[in-house]
C-alpha cells in the first residue's frame, strides 16, 4: 500500500489481482469465452448482414439477458460499433416473428429502415413518423396474426407529438381574467401572467394555471359543519387549438399505451440517453416502454457525468430496482445525495448590518460525479458495454494530420491588429462574466482569417459600439490553397472528401469554397439544417449522382449517420468543441468502413484556432487520463462546459498562456493517450524506425514510434521551406501480433465479457 501514490499507481499495482478477483466471483449470464455456440448463432449467421464476432457475444449477452426475466436492457457502446443491427438481431432473437417499435431521432428513421431492409429483408417495416401514423396505430387494434416480423419505426419527436395548444382566457379591457373564477391573471410578484407571449418559433411558450386564491367550502368532520378555507383556482389557462390545421387528436404513444398494450414484444430506444429528463420525449419513451414486453435502450453515452441523469431513466426501464433501492420518483435528490455530488452553498447576506438576525440562503447545485455503486446495483446486471477497439480489428486504419499554416505577411498582420482590438473587448467580457459577448467575440477571433476576404466587423450586440474592425484582403488564402491540394490527391486516389466549416447565417464561408472547388471541376454540395428525416438520403443520392466533396457544419452529422462515402474528412474550421469534433472525426470511422481514413485539421499558426486546437488536445486528454476511455459522456461534460472552454481561450490570449509545448506535441500526447487506454496497456516502448531521404522542399522532419500494446503510434513532424507550414501525422498501426504474444512472457487479455 506504502507504494501507491495515486488511483493510477494503485491501479497499476493491484488493478490485475482487483480484476482476477472480480473474475471470479462475478456471476455472468453469459461468458463469449466459455459458453457454447447455440442455436443463436445459427440465426445470426442466416442473417442478411452478418454480425462481427464481438457483435453476436453483445447480441446474445443481450437475448440472454431478457430471458432471464430482465425486462429491459441497455447496449452501451461506441458510435460506429453497429448498435443498429445488434439491436435489430437482438429483436429476431427474442421471438420468431417479433413485433417490434423503434423509437429514434427523426433524421434517423430511414437509416433505421434501410438497416433492417438489409438485415434481415423478409420482415415487414412500416414508417410511423409521417402523418398517417395514427391511422396505422388505429389499423393494428385488430391484428391478423404476423406471418413475418415487423418493425415499427417512429421519431422521438413524432411520437411525443399530441394536440397543438392555445391560451383560454377572458379578455375584459385588454386584461386576462380567469375563464373560472373571473380573478385577474397575475403570477406571485403581482405581474400580469404572459399567457400570450410566443418563443422563437412562433409557438406559445408556456401552459399556464390561475394562482387566484378562491375560497372553498369544505366539510368539517370535527364540527360536523362546512367551513370556507382559501385554495389555489388552479384552471388550466390553455385549450386545444382546433383551429389550427396540424390539429392532432392523439399522442402516438398515448394510443399505443390506451389502445395497443403489449402488442409490441419489443421497444428499441435508439439514442437512449435523451429520455433521460422530464421532457415530452422522455414522457413519450416511460409510456412505450411500460407497454411493451420488452425495451432495449441503445447509447454511446449512458450517463453525461452526473447521477441525475440516470435517475428518470433508470425508473421508467426498471421502475421495481429503483423502488426495491428506496428511490421516490418525485425525490430526485435523495438519489443525487446518495449516488450523485451536490454542493451546497450557504450565502448568509447581513442586510443592513444593524440587525444580528442574518439572512440565509442554501443553493443546492448538481456537480459531475457518480458514485460507483451506482454502476454496481443499476447498471453491471442491465447492460453491456463495447467499446470500438473491442472490434478494432475490423476497423480500417485511421490516420490524422493537423496543418499550421502561417498567413501571408498583409494577413498576418490585419489578423494581428484585429486580435489586438478584440482583447480590450474579450477583458471586458471577461470581467463582467458575459458568456453570450464571450462566445461572439471568439468566434469572430477564429472565424477572421476564414473570411478575411469579405473582412469582419464586430458590434457590441446590445450597445451596437464598434468593437473591431478587421480589414478585407482579396488574395488566395493559404488554407484554400492547402484545401484544393487535399482534394486533388484524395480524388486522384478515387476517395470523396468531406470538408467541415463553422457556418452560422452570418459567418457562412461556403460560397466561396464551393465557388473554388467547382473551379476546379469538381462536383460540390453544400448540407445544410432543415428536413433531418431526409438528411441521409438527401446525401446517398449526392453521392450516387456523382458527388466528390461534401460541406457541412459538423453539428449536422454528430450524431447517428454513417459518412462511410467519405474516407478523407478536413475540418476547414475546427471549432472549440471537443465533443462535435470527435463526433465528427469518427463519422467515417466504422466497422462496416473499407477504405483507410484520413482526418485533416486545418489552422493556421499563432492565431486563436491553434490555441483552441490545443486546448481541445489537452481536454481530451485529461477525459480520457480521468475516464479510462473518451465515452460521449466525457466529451458532453467537457462541451457543456463550452462555457468554461470561452473562459479559458479568452483567458489565455489576454495572459498570453501559451499552452505548454507545440501543437504536434500536445496532439500526439492526446493520441497516444488514446490508444493506451483503447489496449489498456500503459508502458510504452520506443520502435527503431530507418531515417528516410528528406522529401523535396522540406526543411525539417522527425519521425518516432511507440509500441503500445499491440499498436504503433506513429507521429511524423514535417515543417516545409519558409516554415509556412508544419504538418504532424499521427498513424495508428496493428503491430505483428504473433511477434508480439512470442515475445511477450504473459496471456493477451481479450477485455469483452457479460456481466
Ligand atoms: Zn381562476
Amino acid at each position: 500500500m506504502e507504494d501507491a501514490h495515486s488511483l493510477k499507481d494503485f491501479l497499476d499495482c493491484y488493478g490485475p489481482s482487483l480484476a482476477k478477483r472480480v473474475n471470479d466471483e462475478l456471476e455472468v449470464i453469459h461468458d463469449p469465452l466459455n459458453d457454447e455456440a447455440g442455436d443463436m448463432d445459427g440465426i445470426l449467421d442466416n442473417l442478411n448482414k452478418r454480425p462481427f464476432p464481438v457483435q453476436k457475444e453483445v447480441i446474445k449477452g443481450v437475448v440472454k439477458s431478457f430471458k432471464s426475466g430482465n425486462r429491459s436492457v441497455y447496449i452501451t457502446a461506441e458510435m460506429g460499433s453497429g448498435k443498429t443491427l445488434m439491436g435489430i438481431a437482438s429483436a429476431l432473437l427474442l421471438k420468431k416473428r417479433p413485433r417490434v417499435l423503434i423509437m429514434c431521432p427523426p433524421h434517423l428513421v430511414r437509416k433505421w429502415i434501410k438497416e433492417i431492409r438489409e438485415t434481415f429483408s423478409i420482415s415487414k417495416i412500416f414508417n410511423l413518423n409521417g402523418k398517417h401514423c395514427l391511422s396505422i396505430l388505429e389499423g393494428l387494434r385488430s391484428p391478423k396474426p404476423g406471418t413475418l416480423p415487423e418493425f415499427y419505426v417512429i421519431g422521438r419527436e413524432r411520437a411525443k407529438t399530441s394536440f397543438q395548444w392555445r391560451p383560454a382566457v377572458t379578455k375584459r379591457r385588454s386584461e386576462n381574467y380567469c375563464p373560472k373564477c373571473g380573478g385577474l391573471l397575475l403570477d406571485k410578484d403581482g405581474v400580469p401572467l404572459p399567457v400570450f407571449e410566443k418563443n422563437t418559433q412562433g409557438k406559445y411558450k408556456k401552459k399556464y394555471e390561475c394562482l387566484n386564491m378562491i375560497t372553498k367550502w369544505v366539510w368539517d368532520p370535527e364540527t360536523n359543519t362546512h367551513k370556507s378555507i382559501q385554495r389555489k383556482c388552479g384552471e388550466q389557462l390553455w385549450q386545444p387549438d382546433t383551429d389550427n390545421h396540424k390539429y392532432r387528436k392523439y399522442m402516438p404513444a398515448m394510443f399505443i399505451k390506451n389502445k395497443l398494450r403489449n402488442f409490441f414484444d419489443v421497444l428499441i430506444a435508439d439514442e437512449i440517453h435523451q429520455y433521460r429528463n422530464l421532457s415530452g420525449q422522455g414522457f413519450a419513451f416511460g409510456i412505450l416502454s411500460s407497454v411493451c414486453k420488452y425495451t432495449l435502450g441503445l447509447t454511446g453515452t449512458l450517463m453525461g457525468g452526473y447521477a441525475m441523469d440516470l435517475f428518470y431513466l433508470i425508473y421508467r426501464t426498471h421502475p421495481e430496482v429503483m423502488l426495491g433501492d428506496d428511490n421516490q420518483w418525485n425525490n430526485p435528490t435523495g438519489f443525487m445525495n446518495k449516488y450523485g455530488v451536490l454542493e451546497r452553498v450557504t450565502i448568509i447576506s447581513e442586510e443592513d448590518g444593524l440587525t444580528v438576525k442574518s439572512k440565509k440562503r442554501t443553493i443546492v447545485k448538481a456537480k459531475p460525479g457518480v458514485s460507483p455503486l451506482l454502476m454496481g446495483k443499476m447498471l453491471l446486471s442491465n447492460s453491456v458495454f463495447l467499446r470500438l477497439s473491442d472490434m478494432s480489428e475490423n476497423l480500417p486504419e485511421y490516420e490524422e494530420e493537423v496543418i499550421e499554416l502561417k498567413m501571408n505577411n498583409q494577413q498576418g498582420e490585419a489578423y494581428k491588429s484585429f486580435e489586438d482590438d478584440m482583447k480590450q473587448a474579450l477583458r471586458e467580457a471577461l470581467a463582467v462574466g458575459d458568456n453570450s459577448l464571450l462566445g461572439s467575440y471568439l468566434n469572430a477571433l477564429l472565424s477572421y482569417p476564414d473570411r478575411i476576404y469579405q473582412g469582419v466587423t464586430v458590434y457590441h450586440p446590445r450597445t451596437h459600439a464598434l468593437v473591431a474592425f478587421g480589414p478585407s484582403i482579396s488574395d488566395e488564402m493559404p488554407k484554400e490553397r492547402e484545401l484544393l491540394q487535399i482534394i486533388d490527391t484524395e480524388i486522384s486516389n478515387g476517395r470523396k472528401v468531406l470538408v467541415y466549416i463553422q457556418n452560422s447565417n452570418t459567418t457562412d464561408i461556403s460560397p466561396r469554397l464551393v465557388k473554388m472547388i467547382a473551379g476546379k471541376g469538381y462536383r460540390v454540395k453544400v448540407l445544410r439544417s432543415g428536413d433531418t428525416e431526409r438528411r441521409s438520403e438527401k446525401i446517398d443520392k449526392w453521392v450516387s449522382n456523382g458527388l466528390d466533396v461534401m460541406i457541412c457544419n459538423p453539428r449536422l452529422v454528430e450524431t447517428g449517420l454513417d459518412l462511410l462515402s467519405f474516407p478523407a474528412i478536413v475540418f476547414y474550421q475546427c471549432g472549440y468543441s471537443t465533443y462535435t469534433l470527435r463526433q465528427a472525426s469518427r463519422r467515417s470511422w466504422r466497422i462496416t468502413q473499407k477504405d483507410p481514413v484520413k482526418v485533416y485539421y486545418l489552422t493556421y499558426s499563432e492565431t486563436m484556432q491553434t490555441r483552441a486546437m490545443k486546448l481541445i488536445a489537452t481536454k481530451l486528454e485529461i477525459s480520457l487520463a480521468l475516464e479510462g476511455e473518451l465515452t460521449d459522456k466525457g466529451l458532453s461534460a467537457l462541451s457543456e462546459s463550452s462555457d468554461s472552454m470561452t473562459r479559458e481561450l479568452a483567458r489565455a490570449l489576454l495572459e498570453q498562456i501559451s499552452f505548454s509545448g507545440s501543437l504536434k506535441d500536445m496532439w500526439a500526447a492526446y493520441r497516444k493517450k488514446e490508444v493506451q487506454v483503447n489496449c489498456n496497456v500503459y508502458d510504452t516502448k520506443p520502435v527503431e524506425l530507418k531515417e528516410g531521404e528528406l522529401p523535396v522542399n522540406v526543411e525539417k522532419m522527425s519521425v518516432e514510434a511507440e509500441q503500445i500494446g499491440d499498436k504503433v503510434v506513429k507521429v511524423s513532424f514535417i515543417e516545409y521551406v519558409g516554415r509556412r507550414k508544419k504538418v504532424t501525422r499521427i498513424e495508428v498501426k496493428e503491430s505483428e501480433l504473433d511477434q508480439m504474444i512470442k515475445e511477450s512472457d504473459g496471456p493477451i487479455t481479450l477485455q469483452l465479457a457479460m456481466f
